[in-house]
């Protein structure tokens, strides 16, 4: 109960122009962020990658090797390496990407259009995936990740509980 707490006394938003912005926690420190060109990250991620994480691209179903990893540590952003999703919170969806019950408080960024809830990176607003109410109980959220946007971290601890 005390995460779900923070969760919600964390959440911050505004709504403008049909867009609804929502953060689990307080904002990233404007210090802390990424923010580059299209030309700088075109230069600094893979092809693959920034098709997906700055143009909003899905990755095949099945294709992401991160989807068997089921080691403990944490699933970081492959542009910014912010940590992400602690690997306590990944599970089998089924659905052909890396699925994951609940963020590291803060590390994402979820925007409402329409009925799409997308998932980016707090630190670099680099484009993740989305997140979906039918999730397990009780939160009932599934986080639907692309794989190519995260690199697994093995034995990397979170400094707070998630
Ligand atoms: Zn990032």
């Amino acid at each position: 109960m005390t995460t779900r707490r923070k969760l919600l006394l964390g959440i911050s938003g505004f709504v403008s122009a049909g867009i609804v912005l929502r953060s689990t926690s307080p904002a990233i420190a404007a210090a802390d962020r990424l923010k580059l060109s299209e030309e700088a990250w075109r230069q600094r991620l893979d092809p693959d990658v920034f098709d997906v994480m700055r143009n909003k691209a899905t990755e095949s179903p099945g294709s992401s090797a991160l989807l068997s990893e089921v080691g403990n540590g944490v699933f970081a952003c492959a542009a910014c390496d912010a940590p992400l999703f602690p690997s306590h919170r990944k599970f089998d969806a089924g659905s052909g990407w890396p699925t994951f019950l609940a963020a590291v408080p803060g590390a994402v960024t979820e925007a409402s259009i329409g009925s799409q809830r997308e998932v980016s990176c707090s630190r670099c607003d680099g484009h993740l995936g989305y997140v979906f109410s039918d999730g397990p109980k009780p939160a009932g959220l599934r986080y639907c990740i692309n794989g190519i946007a995260m690199r697994f971290s093995a034995g990397v601890r979170m400094s707070s509980e998630v």
